[in-house]
């Protein structure tokens, strides 16, 4: 049996975050290493027209400059704020502060 497009997006979530939990728990692989395993993660975003599932898209790409942003390499993520707690993401490359509220 042909397995859905839905069942084929959901592997493909899981995937992504997979990733995504591997670059930021191995902090000892190397900048080109982690960019490769980010790009790999765009393209399964790309490949699997993942746009509802905006994780990706929001916490490791720069809108402004296109750039991957990598926590502690390309960018500088510091959780803020009190009853409503929200993420400040700066982009090292080219200066944009960004601001997500942390819902749930
Ligand atoms: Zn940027």
């Amino acid at each position: 049996m042909k397995k859905g497009k839905k069942e084929l997006q959901k592997i493909a979530k899981k995937r992504i975050k997979n990733l995504i939990n591997f670059v930021i728990n191995n902090s000892e692989i190397n900048y080109e290493d982690r960019k490769k395993v980010l790009e790999l993660c765009l393209k399964i975003w790309k490949k699997y027209n993942l746009r509802n599932f905006s994780v990706f898209k929001r916490y490791f790409y720069c809108k402004n400059c296109k750039e991957l942003i990598i926590p502690g390499e390309t960018a500088r993520i510091r959780i803020r704020g009190n009853k409503k707690k929200y993420i400040t993401i700066r982009c090292l490359n080219c200066n944009q502060n960004r601001r997500i509220p942390l819902s749930k």
